[in-house]
């Protein structure tokens, strides 16, 4: 409504995306506690001296305000006050790739303004266990949070796969000496009798088709196992998004 003043909401955010505005601002995805996905304009905010302590950047987290809630227009972000990022995310590459990539797949699987709380609350734990090094300075220790992260996301999201017997035909699949698959297809593990009905199946090892079926299994996998479980997840994410996440890529070389 023309001369209305806009409500200011407030709210605790994770940024998950930074875009250059113009040579002052920028248009940031927020992901809110109450708010869900939030894309604002921060204007000024790469001005020396601007309400935000400098240019916003992607993985940091605060407290935030901002104003207009509607989902075709941006809204305007008016305060930001991150804590600064200058621990592991700084100093180690494993981990802030693994975080890029975690809060790429947020920004791609959610909708603006449908808040998840639980999810937010998640993420920022993953967020502050990697910056505070509670992760381990191991790529181990930061693969299991992020593979964890990516279940509880598609939990959420409502696109959680079938992990507790074939997706197909619901018999038990996936135990010890029992050869087994995931299709992206399925939506989940695939028995061998199942398996030819879906061409983009992928051949689990036992050991990853066991940590699937019961993830508690996680902490005790090595890193090979992991390894393979990133690649499913990736491989199931590419067939939800049609295409490939853009910094899936990294998660493996840093
Ligand atoms: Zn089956």
């Amino acid at each position: 409504m023309g001369g209305a003043v806009d409500m200011l909401t407030k709210d605790r955010a994770i940024c998950v995306r930074v875009v250059d505005y113009s040579e002052t601002s920028q248009v940031v995805t927020l992901f809110g506690r109450l708010s869900g996905k939030i894309r604002a304009i921060a204007k000024g905010s790469k001005r020396p001296k601007s309400a935000f302590d400098g240019p916003i950047e992607p993985l940091s987290f605060g407290d935030i305000v901002f104003s207009g809630t509607d989902k075709d227009k941006l809204a305007t972000l008016t305060e930001f006050q991150p804590q600064a990022v200058r621990g592991e995310l700084r100093r180690n590459l494993a981990a802030l790739q693994s975080a890029l990539f975690a809060a790429e797949l947020l920004d791609l699987l959610t909708e603006e303004y449908d808040p998840h709380i639980e999810l937010f609350d998640h993420v920022l734990r993953f967020l502050q266990d990697i910056e505070e090094g509670k992760a381990g300075p191991d790529r181990r220790d930061i693969m299991i949070r992020l593979i964890l992260f990516q279940f509880v996301l598609l939990h959420e999201v409502g696109l959680r796969p079938i992990l507790n017997a074939c997706a197909n035909c619901q018999r038990p699949c996936g135990a010890h000496g029992r050869e087994s698959y995931f299709s992206a297809a399925a939506n989940g593990l695939v028995c061998r009798d199942c398996e030819m009905s879906f061409p983009d199946k992928i051949r689990l090892s036992p050991k990853a088709a066991h940590c699937l079926t019961d993830i508690k299994r996680l902490a005790q996998a090595d890193q090979a196992t992991l390894d393979e479980i990133e690649q499913v997840l990736i491989h199931h994410f590419t067939h939800i998004l049609g295409r490939p996440p853009k910094l899936a890529k990294h998660v493996f070389t840093a």
